[in-house]
């Protein structure tokens, strides 16, 4: 059986790969000129890939072929300063190459036992973050694999804490558990509440979408004694909204509840002297989450989870199980222990990597680019005619009408933008009314781009 190691030994063959794939990420990581490209159907990509997995397989550079002329052109350059939908992505080069490293290297980011100095590093990040947010120095966290499952993760944490509380005072457990939140809050916080089958009890936002802390202390002065969490969005996904956060602590904390701060796009602007006035407040969370992925240029995936007391993630979250006790029954800090997962990849390295290297200020002058750019094209929608905003950007996403465009407008200009790899900007619509959005994020977005995408809806 000596063969069976023939994928893992250090042989001419396997150092051929391991060059031809270093060399594939070299060049695309230091590429000027990536197309933008688009998605094809499954089966024209059936087509022109063919059958790739066999029993004898067909070999790294027929493999590396197929990625290259038939796969990687059919994925989004999601890091193109033209792509402009949902929230983009923009990793620092430090960032993404180190990403490599974290690969290469097999770090177990799970337990201290195991990954002791990536996780002294990742928690290096998070206390950095921390102290940008204003938490105490209690603070701690882990970084998971997105913002879907750290905001469940904090309202696992933060109902078990409901529960433990309801226990130790001799209350009883409400038959239904809720989480309050606003009808802007993102769908992952309906998403956890499915998993945790609790309710949702959305509250109105005032007009310039934010939620402000009389409409939740409005709401919980009828249904507190059910809720275990009160949601507030420190910069909503569809106009970059921060609610009123210090009014939502309060109206939370008047009766104990827990005050989770969503800002898995938003928290990152907290880094620009331009923004840091808009997130009064985070300083008193319970909880917080942040994408690094988003607006803190790092790769995909990591979100940053923060407890302002660990101990009640890790109470809500250990695993116990014969073979982990050597783990569980130290007093070591591992990872696993704050969030719904196990195995983890050390996924806080890359930005690590990148914000050692580079040093805050770098972030903090990247992040404040999108605002400045954002505040810019936003006065420009403003002048030109045939044009108008939605609402005044505050962080880095501009929505806007082109007058008279019905759905079908936007969904035929969109498609062509991508069809002639212009730019990836898709519709989006508000109370009904569809309009167009700009998610600006990459420090290498500028101005011109933007207007000369304007100049194309005509
Ligand atoms: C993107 C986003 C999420 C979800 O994060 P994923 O990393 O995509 O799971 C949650 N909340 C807000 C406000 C977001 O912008």
């Amino acid at each position: 059986m000596t063969d069976a190691a023939r994928m893992h030994d250090v042989t001419p063959e396997t150092r051929r790969i391991v060059d031809l794939v270093l060399d594939y990420s070299r060049e695309r990581l230091l590429a000027q000129d990536t197309p933008l490209d688009k998605p094809l159907p499954a089966a024209e990509l059936s087509r022109l890939a063919g059958r790739t997995i066999s029993e004898e397989g067909v070999g790294a550079e027929r493999a590396l072929g197929v990625f290259t002329h038939v796969l990687a052109p059919a994925c989004i350059t999601t890091d193109d300063p033209r792509y402009l939908s949902f929230i983009p992505t923009a990793p620092t080069k430090a960032a993404a190459a180190f990403d490599l490293v974290v690969s290469a290297s097999a770090l177990y980011g799970g337990s201290w036992l195991e990954g002791a100095g990536a996780v002294h590093a990742e928690n290096e990040v998070l206390r950095w973050l921390a102290d940008e947010f204003g938490l105490p120095a209690s603070a701690g966290g882990v970084f998971v694999q997105g913002g879907t499952l750290g905001n469940l993760s904090a309202l696992v944490a933060a109902r078990e804490a409901a529960r433990a509380h309801r226990a130790d005072t001799g209350a009883a457990a409400p038959t239904r558990w809720a989480v309050v939140c606003s009808s802007q809050a993102h769908s992952s916080i309906a998403s956890a509440a499915r998993v945790m089958d609790v309710d949702v009890i959305t509250v109105p936002t005032d007009a310039d979408g934010v939620l402000r802390g009389d409409a939740v202390a409005a709401v919980l002065a009828n249904v507190h004694e059910r809720v275990f969490a009160v949601v507030a969005t420190a910069g909503s996904t569809n106009f970059g909204i921060v609610d009123d956060i210090a009014g939502v602590a309060a109206a939370a904390h008047a009766h104990d509840i827990w005050l989770h701060v969503d800002g898995a796009y938003g928290l990152a602007g907290m880094l620009s002297p331009l923004a840091r006035h808009l997130y009064a407040g985070v300083e008193q969370a319970d909880s917080v989450i942040v994408d690094p992925h988003k607006w803190l240029f790092a790769p995909f995936d990591a979100c940053a989870l923060i407890y302002r007391d660990p101990e009640q993630g890790r109470r809500a979250h250990t695993q116990h199980a014969e073979y982990l006790d050597t783990l569980t029954d130290r007093s070591d800090y591992s990872p696993s222990d704050y969030a719904a997962h196990l195995t983890r990849r050390a996924r806080g390295l890359p930005l690590w990597f990148s914000l050692a290297t580079h040093g805050a200020a770098a972030y903090r002058e990247a992040v404040s680019a999108s605002i400045v750019l954002a505040r810019r094209i936003a006065d420009e929608i403003e002048a030109r005619s045939g044009f108008s905003l939605v609402r005044r950007p505050q962080l880095g996403v501009v929505v806007f009408e082109r007058d008279g465009w019905t759905r079908a407008d936007y969904e035929a200009w969109s498609q062509r933008l991508l069809d002639v790899q212009h730019a990836f900007v898709t519709p989006s619509s508000h109370e009904g009314r569809p309009n167009a959005r700009f998610a600006i994020l990459n420090p290498r977005t500028t101005f011109d781009d933007l207007t000369g995408i304007l100049d194309t809806m005509h």
